[in-house]
């Protein structure tokens, strides 16, 4: 019966609910741990029957892997992001591709919230203080208001919308979008306005050719030594090296990242800075969000080999 199911190419590893739920209707097949001798082999004698590639918004489908499989339909998703997927190669190719949008936007929003407040109040170096037997010896340095603080949003779409709704309790909320959407928040239409203006600058916009380095060393010089930096979008929207010259010259006061441009590789500039705080993008890793987006990757494949219309299609 298994070997009557048509073949999905797996690029990275997912849980084994997501799994399981796939191997239910296609034959999965490891492409991640596969070596290039092996992954050649697959090709030479299945490319024919591979209509389905699964992967992460982080690694998205090689160009060339698309190009290598003429039966393919379908590149779903597990993530929000499709800045990996060439979508006009995709669209010349009838090949369909789909996303987990929404289900994961209120834990993003979340994460957001928490660096905010680990970065301002130093909540991870206070913790290894304590660990590390340093408090008898002294007090930590003071941190920095977070009530009251202005909060710069770049990008208004699902999850900066969020973000926007927890911090406004907090204090004023301006963004920086290609249209202005929320009446009830500043719309600035420069990013370095934006910039000079928020004490803590949060990305939330998708990444895009247009915001490909967006925040450079001039809206890094704009945020000023009093300002912070907060990163849950993509890692290709911030100029990393930018970043680390100035996190280095206490040009800005400090960088909460969830994403990075070399994933899972971290500058060293960054990983032994006292002025960041990192987590390793796992703004949607929670056991409820991560089973909801397995639910619409699913929901994806079983309507695209049913011959019916995309659940979530990317547009
Ligand atoms: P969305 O609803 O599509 O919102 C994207 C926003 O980006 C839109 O509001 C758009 O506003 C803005 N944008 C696009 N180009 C822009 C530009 N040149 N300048 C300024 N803003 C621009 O997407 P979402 O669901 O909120 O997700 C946003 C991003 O978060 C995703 O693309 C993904 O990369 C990232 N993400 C990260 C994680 C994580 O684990 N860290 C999880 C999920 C998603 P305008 O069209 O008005 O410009």
């Amino acid at each position: 019966m298994a070997d009557q199911l048509p073949h999905a190419l797996q690029l990275c590893p997912f849980s084994d609910y997501l799994e399981g739920g796939l191997s239910k209707r296609v034959e999965l097949v490891p492409w991640y741990s596969m070596d290039e001798a092996a992954q050649k082999a697959f090709l030479s004698s299945n490319a024919q029957d591979c209509r389905i590639v699964v992967t992460g918004g982080h690694i998205g489908c090689p160009p060339d892997l698309m190009r290598s499989l003429p039966a393919l339909g379908l590149v779903a998703i597990n993530g929000v992001g499709f800045d990996k997927v060439d979508l006009d190669l995709a669209s010349s190719r009838s090949v369909g591709v789909s996303n987990t949008p929404d289900v994961l936007t209120e834990d993003v929003a979340d994460l957001a919230v928490g660096l905010i407040i680990a970065l301002r109040r130093g909540i991870v170096a206070g913790d290894a203080h304590v660990r590390e037997g340093k408090w008898p010896g002294g007090d930590m340095a003071l941190g920095r208001k977070v009530s009251g603080a202005r909060f710069g949003i770049i990008g208004l779409g699902r999850i900066g919308r969020a973000i926007a709704a927890r911090v406004a309790p907090f204090g004023e909320v301006g963004y920086n979008s290609r249209t202005a959407r929320a009446p009830d928040y500043r719309h600035f239409s420069a990013i370095t306005e934006l910039a000079e203006w928020a004490d803590v600058l949060i990305v939330a916009c998708a990444a895009n050719t247009e915001t490909a380095n967006l925040v450079d060393a001039e809206v890094l010089q704009a945020l000023g030594s009093e300002g912070v930096l907060v990163n849950i979008s993509r890692g290709s929207v911030v100029d990393e090296q930018a970043l680390c010259d100035a996190l280095e010259a206490g040009n800005i006061n400090g960088a909460a990242l969830d994403v990075f441009a070399n994933e899972p590789h971290v500058p060293e500039a960054m990983r032994s800075s006292s002025r960041t705080v990192l987590t390793p993008h796992v703004a949607s890793a929670t056991v409820e969000t991560r089973q909801a987006m397995a639910d619409l990757v699913i929901a994806n494949v079983d309507a695209f080999l049913a011959g019916e219309d995309l659940t979530t299609p990317v547009t």
